[in-house]
């Protein structure tokens, strides 16, 4: 049999990586028409407050419907088009699509987008955010950029200032998927977050409940000590919930609150209202 055969082995495995390598690269050549083909959309989860269950606002999620393949998950194109340099129009893209779309929600929700480290230490950041907030008219209290500690971990020095120039135009800062980095500590001491929130493989099926239990209790004395909200991600079941609610923690976001969804859908669920029919203003406030 082939497998008993190292020399086989090889060559069936190198020829399994050329067709990888094929597909990857047909896949990122298909990115670059993503946009102007309209392929891509936001979804839209909810960020909730534990302790009353009232909205706090959405984070947009970004959705890729491939032509021939169908959805795609950005787990698997986010990388490409980081390589290739697309995450750069691709995520000026998502900003603006997302603040226009938030500007007009009733009530003024707040919207978190996630940021690449590729676009993080692109010196042009804070010049993109603050021309998207211009032109599209958002609050930017309202806006919340998502980071990761890999997104700062690249250039510390750089960060610290992309970061000051960030914060100076009032758009605040989540620390995304806290507790998976290298240095979650040394992180959080060196920059200045508005907001933690909780990786989700902290509450996965396999992790064991008191032990969870003792990490969330940890974080939320470090938000405390930092003066900052913690919010759990990931969150699926009602006991998981009312120990998030027992422990005090702040806020929470997951699929027991809410699947990722489609501005209609939020609408329709009666979560918004939109105020002037939408980013592409068709009319008076949506009240199917
Ligand atoms: P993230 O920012 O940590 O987003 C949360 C991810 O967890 C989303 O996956 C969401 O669908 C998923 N999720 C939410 N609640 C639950 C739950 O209860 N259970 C489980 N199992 N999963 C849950 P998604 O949409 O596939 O996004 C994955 C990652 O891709 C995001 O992780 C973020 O890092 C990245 N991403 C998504 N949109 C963008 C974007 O516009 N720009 C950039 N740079 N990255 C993005
Ligand atoms: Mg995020
Ligand atoms: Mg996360
Ligand atoms: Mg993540």
């Amino acid at each position: 049999r082939a497998k008993s055969n190292p020399l086989q082995r090889v060559c069936f495995y190198e020829a399994g990586m050329d067709e990888r390598i094929r597909e990857r690269r047909a896949l990122a050549a298909d990115l670059r028409d993503a946009i102007s083909q309209n392929q891509l959309m936001l979804h839209y989860q909810v960020q909730t407050i534990v302790s009353t269950g009232s909205i706090r606002g959405f984070e947009a999620l970004l959705r890729w419907k491939h032509p021939k393949l169908g959805q795609i998950p950005p787990s698997e194109f986010i990388p490409l088009a980081e390589e290739s340099g697309l995450i750069l129009p691709i995520g000026e893209w998502v900003l603006c699509t997302a603040c226009r779309e938030a500007v007009t929600w009733d009530p003024p929700y707040t919207i978190a987008v996630n940021l690449s480290a590729v676009q993080f230490i692109n010196a042009d950041l804070p010049a993109m955010v603050r021309k998207v907030l211009a032109e599209t008219g958002l609050a930017p209290e309202r806006l919340e950029l998502e980071l990761t500690e890999s997104t700062i971990f690249a250039d510390r020095e750089r960060s610290l200032e992309m970061l000051r120039q960030i914060r100076a135009l009032k758009v605040s800062i989540a620390l995304d998927d806290f507790g998976t980095g290298y240095s979650s500590l040394d992180t959080l001491r060196s920059f200045t977050f508005d907001r933690i929130k909780i990786d989700r493989s902290f509450f996965s099926a396999t992790a064991a409940t008191t032990q969870t239990t003792a990490i969330i209790r940890a974080v939320l004395a470090l938000g405390k000590s930092f003066g900052i909200p913690v919010m759990a991600e990931g969150i699926e079941t009602y006991d998981q919930l009312s120990m998030l609610n027992a422990e005090g923690c702040e806020e929470a976001q997951g699929f027991l609150l809410g699947h990722p969804v489609t501005v209609d859908d939020i609408v329709r669920k009666g979560q918004i209202a939109r105020l002037h029919g939408g980013p592409d203003g068709a009319g008076a406030v949506d009240t199917t």
